[in-house]
């Protein structure tokens, strides 16, 4: 693992997600790949709690953020102007003292506009401090920097965040997804964190959504956003490039 790190085996994928109403790829999320050279692609769920336990997931996830900004500035400049790319923060990270230096630092290398920068945390980064958590993300929110609220829904007490936290999105878990139009659970979670969200005035994705099914029940809710595999896998970046080339036309 170590040696994935120095000889930097890792890479970005990236899944859109679409406005439901127009279809339009409006943020993508950078999802990150371990390339082994022998055994191949391994998913980040086989290898981030490794990173986690061991610190390596600092170096990694500042690298995340520094790639994902190069990238997107490959983008602006070939004309790809108003895509927001969202990138996923451990908690681990997060809670390092100069998380946020490293945040600016990105911005000002690639010259990102703020407002194109997402960070997708988990209720996991109040755990620990819950006032720290909030004077951070405050920070963030000052430099325009949007904060995406991951995997909602999954954690406890999310309702007690949603009231302290400066965030702008809600990602509906992909476990909610699954039992949509049918399941009386899922259904009734969703539509609840729908009317939820309208009066917060935030943003929902939902997420891992496969089927029309479901993306018709998701826009009666007024669901603004979708990711899944319906629209598009996570993608390496020459093939996502042609999605949003061709969405320019
Ligand atoms: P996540 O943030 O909840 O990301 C969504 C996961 O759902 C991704 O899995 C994505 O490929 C998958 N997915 C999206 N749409 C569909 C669908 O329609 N069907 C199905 N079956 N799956 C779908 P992935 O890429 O394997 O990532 C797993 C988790 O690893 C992520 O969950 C996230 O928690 C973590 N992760 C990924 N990249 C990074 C990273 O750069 N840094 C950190 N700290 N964590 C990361
Ligand atoms: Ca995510
Ligand atoms: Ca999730």
């Amino acid at each position: 693992m170590e040696a994935a790190v120095e000889l930097n085996q890792f890479r970005l994928y990236y899944q859109p997600q679409n406005e439901v109403i127009s279809n339009k790829v409006v943020k993508l999320e950078a999802l990150i790949r371990w390339i082994h050279p022998l055994k191949g692609i391994i998913y980040p769920d086989n290898f981030i709690p490794y990173l986690e336990r061991n610190g390596l997931i600092t170096k990694v996830g500042a690298w995340v953020i520094d790639q994902g900004c190069c990238q997107l500035r490959r983008w602006i400049d070939k004309g790809i102007t108003d895509v927001v790319l969202s990138v996923n923060v451990s908690a681990h990270q997060f809670k390092l003292d100069d998380f946020v230096d490293t945040v600016i630092t990105s911005l000002e290398k690639y010259n990102i506009p703020a407002h194109q920068l997402e960070l997708e945390l988990t209720e996991g980064v109040a755990v620990a401090d819950v006032d720290k958590t909030i004077k951070k993300m405050q920070a963030i929110n000052k430099l325009g920097v949007l904060i995406a609220l991951d995997d909602f829904g999954t954690g406890y007490s999310s309702l007690a965040y949603l009231k302290f936290f400066p965030i702008h999105t809600l990602k509906i878990d992909k476990s909610f997804t699954d039992g949509l139009p049918s399941d009386g659970y899922d259904t009734a979670i969703v539509k609840t964190t729908m009317v939820m969200a309208y009066h917060l005035g935030l943003t929902v994705v939902a997420e891992g959504v496969e089927s029309i099914e479901q993306l018709e029940f998701l826009k009666k809710q007024g669901c603004q956003l979708y990711q899944g595999y319906l629209f598009s896998p996570p993608l390496e970046q020459e093939k996502i490039e042609k999605i949003l080339l061709e969405d320019l036309r």
